[in-house]
């Protein structure tokens, strides 16, 4: 069985990354920003905040983090996204999910301009990625996407299925995976036979939220295992897959933590660059 590496991949990522950053700063004299608005105190949010700040200096961005207490008014929070969204020195906005209750997700999102949206969560983004055309992709997906094509790089007329049609992970997976020619399964909580859909698979793709929820039994040999899920248990962090079930069939399988996590960071730093290069056309 195949160890996705997903500190690796992310490694080389963005090492990747860094050359394209000096390449950039040579032909334009500018190196792309990435802005940070982070509300509130919720200790995960400030980690996955911090650690995008770190790996942003690390690859030659111009990184920035804008804090505001819970209390915030969203037209304080909106207003400043527009002013951000007119610096020609910013080339990425992204505003650290959950929100506090009383400021709407979806005006904030929808206020970011498509061109600077990092998290690919726009509307205009989500319609051009399923209709094929340019797009921020979001994170997590563009992640496992990359993390597949590392182990299979043709997925022509592989079945993918994918458990779980949230938006931040398994519709945009969805629709890399269609990209690719795989013919996609998508599965949800009112799926009538989660196991026989499992079966069918040459690739899963697990992103729910239930700890271990695909058995052993659940994947055929020579399927690519790709686990989304981070879930606090008593036996400490697990992931949507039984690793150690699962890895005796399965061909290739992410680890939790190390798979997909690692991945995430750094795409959000492609995803900067990428609006950046677009921006300079
Ligand atoms: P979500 O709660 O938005 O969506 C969960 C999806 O799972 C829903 O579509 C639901 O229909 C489906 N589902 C629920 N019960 C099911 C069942 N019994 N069978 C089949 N499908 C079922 O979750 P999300 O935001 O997509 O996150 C999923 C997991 O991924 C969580 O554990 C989250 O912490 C993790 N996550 C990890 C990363 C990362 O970087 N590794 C990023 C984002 C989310």
């Amino acid at each position: 069985m195949i160890l996705i590496d997903g500190k690796k991949a992310a490694a080389e990522l963005r090492q990747e990354l860094k050359h394209e950053v000096t390449e950039l700063k040579v032909k334009y004299n500018k190196v792309p920003g990435l802005t940070v608005i982070l509300i509130g105190d919720l200790t995960p949010s400030q980690i996955y905040v911090r650690n995008k700040e770190k790996s942003a200096n690390e690859v030659g961005l111009k990184s920035e983090v804008i804090k505001y207490p819970d209390s915030v008014e969203e037209k304080t929070v909106l207003e400043k996204i527009e002013e951000l969204n007119k610096d020609e020195t910013v080339s990425g906005i992204l505003v650290q999910l959950p929100l506090p209750k009383h400021i709407d997700k979806q005006k904030v999102i929808e206020t970011i301009l498509p061109s600077k949206d990092v998290d690919g969560f726009h509307p205009m983004n989500v319609g051009n990625l399923s209709s094929g055309y340019e797009s921020s992709v979001p994170c997590t997906p563009l992640g496992c996407y990359l993390l597949i094509k590392k182990v299979e790089p043709n997925l022509n007329g592989k079945k993918a299925v994918i458990v779980g049609r949230s938006n931040l992970n398994g519709k945009p997976m969805t629709q890399l995976l269609l990209k690719e020619n795989c013919t996609v399964t998508i599965t949800h909580s009112k799926t009538k036979d989660l196991k026989a859909e499992c079966l069918e698979a040459d690739i899963i793709v697990a992103a729910v939220g239930i700890p271990e929820l695909v058995k052993g039994d659940w994947v055929k040999k020579n399927t690519i295992v790709i686990d989304v899920g981070i879930n606090k248990t008593d036996k400490g962090i697990v992931g949507d897959v039984d690793f150690d079930e699962v890895s005796k069939n399965a061909k290739a399988l992410t680890p939790v933590p190390g798979g997909v996590g690692p991945m995430t960071i750094a795409c959000l730093l492609k995803n900067t660059i990428e609006c950046f290069k677009r921006s300079q056309i």
